[in-house]
């Protein structure tokens, strides 16, 4: 990491003691064992036992997230189903998901300094808690929000699911932050005056972050935990 880089982070440390951690990529990859790309078939398959055919831009990127999307604008009984079937594939997900080396410590590290971690996440917040339950680092995350159910139009890049957490921590916007993977969390982020730090753990992804609004790039959260562990909440 850069002496530019710390000091960054450090800036948005020592200005926050809420953190908004982002589930998928920060913590873990949560389709790691269970591919994501086959999830978002297995959906389809079943959009089409509905008679609806799926486009194929909405399986271009083989996320799961984007056929509830399709389906929520196909129609209201559909999204039910199959935020239904996605919600039990991230369930059994959990299961075989990758924890993100230096997860656990970054929890640790926010604990030691006095920060409250929320995870806001547009997977499901029942896959989300049967996850940390299962690590035991459950009691080091005050609060989780995950999508809201069958409303894929409120998932991240809307920051609604931030402002539900900031509401849910009794915080504000001032003394919160956003650690996540995606330009959308930063677009969420940005849009109610929140910083953040990305996490870039592919290549390219570093520079999207930035352009989207990140304060700085970590490419480990082992890094980051160290970093966070030298600075006090405030
Ligand atoms: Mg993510």
């Amino acid at each position: 990491m850069t002496a530019d880089t710390t000091t960054a982070i450090s800036v948005v440390l020592a200005a926050s003691r809420y953190v908004l951690l982002d589930f998928d990529g920060p913590v873990c990859a949560i389709f790691a064992g269970r591919a994501a790309p086959l999830v978002a078939r297995e959906l389809t398959v079943a959009l089409k036992s509905y008679g609806v055919s799926v486009p194929d831009e909405a399986l271009s990127r083989g996320d799961p997230l984007d056929v509830l999307r399709f389906a929520s604008r196909a129609s209201e009984t559909l999204v039910a189903d199959i935020e239904r079937a996605l919600q039990a594939a991230e369930l059994a997900a959990v299961d075989t998901a990758l924890p993100t080396p230096g997860a656990a410590d970054f929890l640790d590290a926010c604990r030691q300094t006095g920060r409250t971690v929320a995870i806001v996440s547009n997977n499901s917040a029942p896959a989300i808690t049967r996850y940390l339950d299962r690590g035991g680092i459950a009691a080091l995350v005050a609060h989780i929000e995950g999508r809201i159910p069958a409303s894929p139009d409120l998932m991240k890049p809307h920051p609604l699911l931030l402002q539900r957490a900031i509401h849910a921590l009794d915080a504000s916007t001032e003394v919160a932050m956003l650690v996540g993977d995606s330009t959308t969390d930063f677009e969420a982020a940005q849009a109610i005056g929140v910083r953040g730090i990305g996490y870039a753990n592919k290549r390219g992804k570093a520079e999207a972050l930035a352009r989207a609004g990140a304060a700085a790039v970590v490419h480990n959260m082992t890094e980051l935990s160290r970093v966070v562990a030298d600075i006090p909440a405030p």
